[in-house]
């Protein structure tokens, strides 16, 4: 029997763009992190930011973590697919690795504001299969639970992300798909049939 050999060929078909938005402290990066493990072919765009890391983020794992010079000339480069002003930073889409990776037939999580999701939405026009879907939490009072659970924002910061989050639930209606995260491991397969749906459709 003749063994199966590493082929030079593109992919017969390109990757899928799955974009997840939902308000800060609805489990996005936890949910994110579950499915690439899950999934080991599938990848996770790396947004650049000039917010400074959280305890436990890693520069070029978590975020490229850059100063407000370098996010400027990246924008000006024409490097990012997308960039929006999140909180009292900038955020941007590093867009090179998201055209290659789709090219080559990988699928790419992109976790990001709802700003960014119109933006990439726009700016990829048909060129890409675009997924969206918006995580919403159970009710504002686990949102505000969870916030205050993870003991990294003031009282402050934590009353201003409820009320962002209030105004970023009313646009739930732009995704293709809104998931409740109300267990994690459910959510988490709930999306991967989301994604399988979409993908085979
Ligand atoms: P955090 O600072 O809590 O990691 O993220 C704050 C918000 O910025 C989240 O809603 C997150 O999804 C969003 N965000 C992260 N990366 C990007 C990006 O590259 N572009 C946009 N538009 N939003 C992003």
């Amino acid at each position: 029997m003749s063994k199966s050999k590493t082929s030079n060929k593109e992919p017969a078909a390109p990757g899928i763009l799955v974009i997840l938005s939902a308000p800060s402290g609805c489990g996005k990066t936890t949910i994110v992190d579950r499915l690439l493990k899950r999934h080991l072919d599938w990848l996770r765009s790396i947004s650049m930011t000039t917010r400074q890391p959280r305890l436990g983020e890693k520069n070029g794992v978590d975020y490229f973590f850059v100063t407000p010079k370098q996010f400027a000339e990246a924008e000006q480069n024409g490097d990012l697919l997308e960039s929006a002003a999140v909180f009292d930073h900038v955020y941007g889409t590093p867009k090179s690795f998201i055209l290659d990776s789709l090219k080559k037939g990988k699928n790419i999580l992109m976790a990001i504001d709802v700003q960014g999701a119109k933006k990439t939405k726009k700016a990829m026009g048909k060129s890409a299969r675009i997924l969206t879907l918006f995580i919403l939490p159970p009710s504002v009072k686990v949102l505000r639970e969870r916030l205050e659970g993870r003991k990294t924002e003031s009282p402050e910061e934590i009353q201003r992300r409820i009320e962002i989050a209030q105004d970023e639930i009313k646009e739930a209606s732009f995704y293709d798909n809104t998931v409740v995260n109300q267990n994690l491991e459910e959510t988490v397969h709930e999306i991967e049939d989301l994604i399988e749906k979409f993908q085979k459709g």
